[in-house]
């Protein structure tokens, strides 16, 4: 169980350490990827590119990282004092086990027609920021514009209060959504799996990084079930996905 320090001083402490551990986060697990990388050049993704927006990306990261870690804490403590429709569920393995199911499934939605919005004419203005990275690498991840953020991860803020998640689900789903985000942007492929391609409803990195490279496609996060049932997914991103499973056997060349 995770209990918060009450009002706005309480909310920015949480505020204050969610930025801090989202900062650790970045440059720890950044850094050891971009390390993996480049002992593993087969597993580049996009050939025939190559990045120059790592300050940008990392400049423009650390400021979205300030809302991201707003919306987790407000999330946290409005839920905390009560604003939610339901108290937070108790803790058990079986409820746990459940809400992280139910958390990843929602957010996947939630993420899926926020992001396919923000692709409308209308509002691409706000997420363009994001897709100047037409090759991703690690640090791209948070590199978003204020709307864009919000529209994609307003989720921690809104979700405890629409369902009973337990806090100590919501961080986790947030940590794990910082540190698979980065996996999906880092550009090199190392999660390429049977379970990454259909029948199965997981993602690995191709998956994203053909929605960088195409613009539009691949518009969810955790699941491709959303993509594949309206449509949207990249028509290669299995074929890929099997070919990115044994790397070293199948390159050169081929971009996403
Ligand atoms: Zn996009
Ligand atoms: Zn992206």
């Amino acid at each position: 169980m995770i209990s918060l320090p009450p009002g706005w001083s309480g909310f920015l402490a949480v505020w204050a350490a969610s930025y801090i551990a989202l900062v650790i986060l970045y440059f720890g697990l950044g850094a050891a990827l971009v390390a993996v990388n480049r002992r593993h050049p087969e597993r580049r993704i996009q050939q025939r590119r190559r990045s120059d927006r790592v300050r940008a990306e990392i400049r423009q990261s650390l400021v979205a990282l300030v809302s991201v870690a707003g919306y987790v804490a407000g999330g946290l403590c409005l839920q905390a004092n009560g604003y939610g429709l339901f108290p937070s569920a108790d803790l058990t393995l079986l409820s746990f086990l459940g809400w992280c199911v139910v958390s990843a499934i929602a957010y996947d939605t939630w993420f899926y027609w926020g992001h396919r919005a923000m692709h409308s004419k209308a509002l691409f203005r706000f997420h363009a920021l994001h897709h100047r990275s037409v090759t991703p690498t690690v640090w791209a991840n948070n590199s978003d514009s204020f709307v864009g953020t919000a529209v994609e991860q307003g989720y921690f803020l809104v979700a405890p209060l629409l369902l009973p998640i337990p806090a100590l689900v919501l961080v986790l789903h947030k940590l794990y959504d910082q540190a698979s985000g980065m996996v999906g942007h880092c550009g090199f492929e190392h999660v390429a799996s049977p379970a990454a391609r259909t029948p199965w409803p997981l993602v690995c990195t191709v998956y994203h990084d053909q929605h960088h490279s195409n613009f539009r496609c691949n518009f969810s996060n955790t699941f491709s079930l959303w993509d594949r049932i309206m449509g949207t997914l990249h028509p290669a991103y299995d074929r890929k996905v099997e070919e990115m499973e044994h790397p070293a056997r199948e390159r050169p060349g081929g971009g996403a």
